[in-house]
């Protein structure tokens, strides 16, 4: 086992992802070690480097969409052996509060996560708890394996268990990028009819090669879309990926009485609602908070029956990460951008 390895982290706030070398950790009482064989960047990445999240002790690993293989067992853990190939849930909880009694584990106050609170899987090595660990079939890739708990799992967590999504129903997803795509496919999986929505035409045809209705809303009119898809009702779900004043205003607008309005982008703007029409509609506004541990297992499944394809985009060494965020920020990119460790 090497000391050293590579690993990108945040040194200060404010700064930039750095590339860097850090000591290999040892797995702790109830830990494993995996050596890492692709993480998935997120933007969340990169909304950690203001600080507004504090992450403890830095420099602080970044890294919460990981796969790889176990390579050590620390003590006290049972069911995993060196050579597992698994992915791991992001949120580390208490496992005694009444949320995680009840399931709800994306609720527990006291989580640490992984690649927040703890270091995560931008490095070649990282121990995670053996509570957190999902094994991943030989037929998902790692690229694929990695995005699993973020990009795939949350919209699983949004559209499935927040939004009760059902077969008849008609879903809006706003914004088709790293997770809005699978959000497609995981509706159309349960049965829905999606409209889906970007100003990037590839976006947009994208969204289409996976069974959605596309709408380009740098060229089309939202509003005219919903209004023939539903015909003037109004659709049952949605799915706000976008997160600004302006997409809440228009997707409680684009909703149906009693629809449901389910918020998964970070808002970081503050919104109003009139609580009359509320009053009236019955809609309901949902928050949207990660995955737990069992909507990881069902996208699993979902990908090896086939039924969810991840979509991975460009992919770039940890040495490249400068690039990787670039092109990220371009926002051009259709699919994931994953981190090898070629
Ligand atoms: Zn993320
Ligand atoms: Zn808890």
């Amino acid at each position: 086992m090497p000391t050293t390895m590579r690993a990108v982290v945040i040194a200060n706030y404010g700064g930039a992802l750095q590339f860097t070398h850090r000591p290999v950790p040892r797995p702790g009482p109830g830990e494993v070690l995996i050596q890492v064989r692709a993480s998935g960047l997120c933007s969340t990445d990169l909304h950690l480097l203001s600080g507004r999240q504090p992450l403890g002790d830095l420099p602080r690993i970044l890294g919460h969409e990981l796969a790889g293989d176990v390579v050590e067992l620390g003590t006290g853990v049972e069911h995993w052996r060196t050579g597992d190939r698994v992915t791991a849930a992001i949120d580390v909880t208490c496992g005694r509060c009444r949320h995680c009694l009840a399931g709800a584990t994306q609720l527990c106050r006291t989580m640490r996560r992984i690649g927040f609170e703890r270091d995560g899987g931008h490095a070649d090595f990282v121990t995670v708890p053996a509570a957190n660990l999902v094994a991943i079939d030989a037929s998902i890739s790692y690229a694929a394996a990695a995005i699993l708990p973020d990009a795939i799992a949350c919209m699983y967590h949004s559209l499935i268990r927040q939004g009760q999504v059902g077969i008849g129903q008609r879903i809006l997803i706003l914004g088709v990028g790293g997770l809005g795509i699978h959000g497609v496919q995981i509706a159309r999986s349960a049965g829905a009819e999606v409209l889906a929505t970007s100003r990037q035409p590839q976006r947009v045809a994208l969204a289409e090669q996976y069974g959605a209705i596309g709408i380009n809303t740098a060229t089309e009119s939202l509003e005219d879309a919903v209004a023939r898809f539903t015909s003037g009702e109004g659709v049952d779900v949605v799915v706000d990926n976008i997160g600004n004043r302006a997409s809440v205003v228009q997707g409680l607008k684009l909703l149906r009485p009693g629809g449901k309005f389910l918020v998964v982008a970070y808002l970081d703007e503050t919104f109003e609602i009139a609580s009359m029409p509320l009053f009236k509609t019955e809609q309901e506004i949902i928050g949207c908070r990660g995955s737990t541990k069992q909507d990881l297992i069902d996208v699993v499944r979902l990908v090896c029956s086939g039924q969810v394809t991840p979509v991975l985009g460009a992919a770039y060494r940890l040495e490249q990460i400068d690039d990787a965020v670039a092109h990220l920020e371009s926002g051009d990119l259709v699919g994931r951008i994953w981190l090898t460790r070629d």
